[in-house]
C-alpha cells in the first residue's frame, strides 16, 4: 500500500509540472483567440477556444489555482452563449472576453497558499483487511469446545481453544485479529462471559468482533450480550450452518484481485492526477490521452471501470460511451463522466448515451476514490448475479459450463493437466423426505461451502444442479484429484448436521476425469458423470477416477 506521504510528494511534482505548463497554455489560448476572424462566424476556431478554456476550469483548482479555475469558469460560461448560437461577438463583447483573458494571466500567479489545497492526502481505504479466518473459542466445557474446533476446522477456519477467561484475557493483550465465540455461563459468574467481553470493549478504539454462544435463552442475557457488543447470540447445541453463515459474513474480504480502472482524458497531467490518486488506494489504472486509441486499450485491459471526459478532440466522450456500448463485453460496464460541465442538461444527455455517472471537476480524491470502488463494487455484484447461484453462491450451470468448456481449451493448448470432477450428494431425498426442504437447502450449502474452502483459488466450484455440484481443477492430474476429492468426502461424512435437536450426517459421491484422456470437454464431463454413476452403484460414499478410454486405432491415423 502506497505511502500518504508518497502521494503527497507526487501531486507535488504534478502541481509543478501544472504550473510549469500554464504560461505556454494561455499563449496557446492567446494565439487561438487572435487567429479568430472578426467577420465571420468560425465553428472550430471558436469550439477550440471554448474547450481550451474549460480544461482551464476543470484543471486549476485541483493543482492548486483555485482562483484560475474560477476565472476560466466565467470565460467559460461567457463564450458559451457565442458556441450555441453561433453569432460572432461585436466589440463590446470582444473587449470583455480580452479582459477575461488578462484575468486569467494574472490568476496564474495565484497559487493557492500551501501549494496544494486541493490536493488532500488520502487516506488509503482499508483494502487489506486481514483474512482473519483465526477463531477463539472461549468455552469451559472441553467436550464442546474441541467439538466447534473440528467442525470449524472444515471449514477452513484456525481455531484456538481456550477453557478460562484468565487465559483468554492473556491471549487477547496481543489484540490479535479474531472473532471470539463466546461461551455465557462460566464456572465462578453465570454471566462471566458477557461481563469479560464488555471490560474488554471499553479498553478498545474498535471494537472485538463476539458471537455469544449459551444455553441460556432470557431476554435479558441477550440485552446483556448485545451491549457488550455482541453481534450474534447463537443458542446451544451451536448450528454450525449458522454460525459459519455468521462468521463467513465477518470475515469475508474483498476480492484479493485489484480493481482496474481506464482513464480516456485528454490531458496529460490531470490523468497522471486521477491515476496517482486511484493508484495510492490500490487500483490499478491505465491511461489514454487520445480517445482514438481508447477501444485498443480497453480491449486488452479490461478494467472494471471508465472514467471518461466529456470534452476531448477527435472524439467526444459521449461518442466513445456510444461506441463502447456497442460491444457486447462492455455493456454493462460503468462509464463515469469526467468533466467541469455543470450544465445538468449537458449532463443528463450523456447520461443518456450510456454514462452511469458524472463526476465534475475538479474532483476531490476521497471523493473520486469513493465513486469509483463504490460503482465497480456494486457493478461487480450485479455481475455475480448472473453467472452466481443464489442459495450457494458458487457459479450457477451456465457459467461452469462455460469456464469448462474455456479451460479444456487452455489445458489442450498449453498442454498443462486439468481434472473435473461431479460431485452428488448421496440419498438427499431422504433429508428432504426426513428433516424438511430448508434443512436440505442447509446442507447444500455447507458442502459449497467446504468445497470452496478446501479447493485452491484457482480451481472452479460450481452448483451443477440441485445436489450435484461440478469441479474444475487446473493443473492436477485425476491421481491427485482423487485424494483431494477422497479428504474432501471423508471430512463431510463426519459433518454434524442438525434439524430440529437431532444430528445427522449425509455423504457424497463423486465422478472424476481427467482431461488428458478426452478430446473435448463434453466427452470429459460424460465420462466424469459415469464415474459418478459408478460410484454411486458401487455402493456410494466414494470417488471413482474415469478409466482412460480404449485407443482406437483410429487415433493414429
Ligand atoms: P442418490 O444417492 O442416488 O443421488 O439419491 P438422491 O436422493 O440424492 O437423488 P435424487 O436425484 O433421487 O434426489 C435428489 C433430491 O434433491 C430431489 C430433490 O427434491 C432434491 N433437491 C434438488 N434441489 C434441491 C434444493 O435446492 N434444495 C433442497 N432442499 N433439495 C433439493
Ligand atoms: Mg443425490
Ligand atoms: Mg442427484
Amino acid at each position: 500500500m502506497a505511502d500518504p506521504n508518497e502521494l503527497q510528494a507526487k501531486l507535488k511534482v504534478l502541481s509543478d509540472a501544472y504550473a510549469a505548463q500554464l504560461p505556454e497554455k494561455l499563449k496557446q489560448l492567446e494565439l487561438v483567440w487572435s487567429q479568430l476572424p472578426r467577420g465571420e462566424w468560425d465553428d472550430e476556431g471558436f469550439e477550440t477556444l471554448h474547450r481550451m478554456v474549460h480544461s482551464l476550469t476543470g484543471s486549476g483548482k485541483t493543482f492548486g489555482f483555485a482562483l484560475l479555475s474560477d476565472v476560466a469558469r466565467n470565460l467559460e460560461e461567457y463564450l458559451k452563449q457565442f458556441v450555441q448560437v453561433k453569432t460572432i461577438p461585436d466589440e463590446e463583447q470582444r473587449k470583455r472576453i480580452r479582459v477575461l483573458l488578462s484575468e486569467l494571466h494574472q490568476v496564474t500567479l495565484h497559487r493557492d497558499s500551501g501549494d496544494q489545497s486541493g490536493l488532500i492526502a488520502v487516506a488509503p481505504p482499508n483494502l487489506d483487511t486481514a483474512d482473519s479466518k483465526h477463531i477463539f473459542v472461549v468455552e469451559d466445557d472441553h467436550q464442546q469446545a474441541e467439538e466447534l474446533k473440528v467442525q470449524l476446522g472444515y471449514f477452513g477456519y484456525d481455531v484456538s481453544v481456550f477453557n478460562t477467561l484468565a487465559d483468554f484475557h492473556l491471549a487477547m493483550q496481543t489484540n490479535p485479529d479474531v472473532v471470539v465465540l463466546m461461551d455465557i455461563n462460566f464456572p465462578k459468574n453465570s454471566r462471566g462471559g458477557i461481563l469479560a467481553i464488555k471490560e474488554m470493549q471499553q479498553k478498545r478504539v474498535a471494537p472485538i468482533p463476539v458471537i455469544f454462544l449459551t444455553s441460556q435463552i432470557a431476554f435479558e442475557a441477550r440485552l446483556e450480550a448485545v451491549r457488550a457488543g455482541g453481534i450474534a447470540y447463537l443458542s446451544k447445541p451451536v448450528n454450525i450452518g449458522s454460525l459459519i453463515d455468521k462468521l463467513d459474513s465477518l470475515t469475508s474480504t474483498l476480492p484479493s484481485v485489484s480493481y482496474r480502472v481506464l482513464i480516456v482524458d485528454d490531458s496529460e497531467t490531470l490523468t497522471a492526477y486521477y491515476a496517482a490518486v486511484l493508484r495510492q488506494a490500490g487500483i490499478e489504472v491505465k491511461v489514454v490521452n487520445d480517445p482514438l486509441n481508447a477501444m485498443a486499450t480497453l480491449l486488452e485491459f479490461t478494467p472494471d471501470l471508465i472514467l471518461l471526459d466529456i470534452y476531448m478532440p477527435e472524439c467526444n466522450g459521449m461518442e466513445l460511451a456510444k461506441v463502447i456500448r456497442q460491444l457486447d463485453a462492455f455493456v454493462s460496464i460503468p462509464i463515469v463522466f469526467l468533466s467541469a460541465e455543470s450544465d445538468l442538461d449537458k449532463q443528463l444527455f450523456a447520461m443518456g448515451l450510456g454514462g452511469d455517472d458524472f463526476l465534475t471537476k475538479p474532483i476531490e480524491p476521497q471523493h473520486l476514490i469513493s465513486s469509483v470502488t463504490s460503482r465497480i463494487q456494486r457493478s461487480l455484484i450485479l455481475r455475480s448475479f448472473m453467472v452466481r447461484d443464489s442459495l450457494t453462491g458458487l457459479l450457477n450451470h451456465t457459467a461452469i459450463k462455460d469456464q469448462l468448456d474455456h479451460e479444456v481449451a487452455r489445458a489442450k493448448r498449453q498442454g498443462t493437466p486439468l481434472t473435473f470432477a461431479m460431485v452428488d450428494i448421496d440419498f438427499f431425498k431422504n433429508v428432504n423426505d426426513t428433516y424438511g426442504h430448508p434443512v436440505g437447502d442447509r446442507v447444500i450449502k455447507s458442502i459449497s461451502r467446504l468445497l470452496k474452502q478446501r479447493l485452491r483459488e484457482t480451481d472452479m466450484v460450481g452448483r451443477y444442479g440441485g445436489e450435484e455440484f461440478a469441479v474444475i481443477l487446473s493443473n492436477t492430474d485425476g491421481a491427485t484429484a482423487v485424494k483431494v476429492l477422497d479428504a474432501i468426502r471423508n471430512d463431510f461424512s463426519q459433518f454434524r448436521h442438525l434439524a430440529d435437536g437431532k444430528e445427522f450426517s449425509t455423504t457424497f459421491s463423486c465422478g472424476i476425469a481427467d482431461a488428458s484422456y478426452f478430446s473435448d470437454s463434453t466427452k470429459l464431463g460424460d465420462a466424469a458423470d459415469k464415474a459418478l454413476y459408478k460410484a454411486k452403484h458401487a455402493g456410494r460414499n466414494q470417488v471413482m477416477l474415469a478409466e482412460a478410454p480404449p485407443v482406437s486405432g483410429s487415433d493414429f491415423v
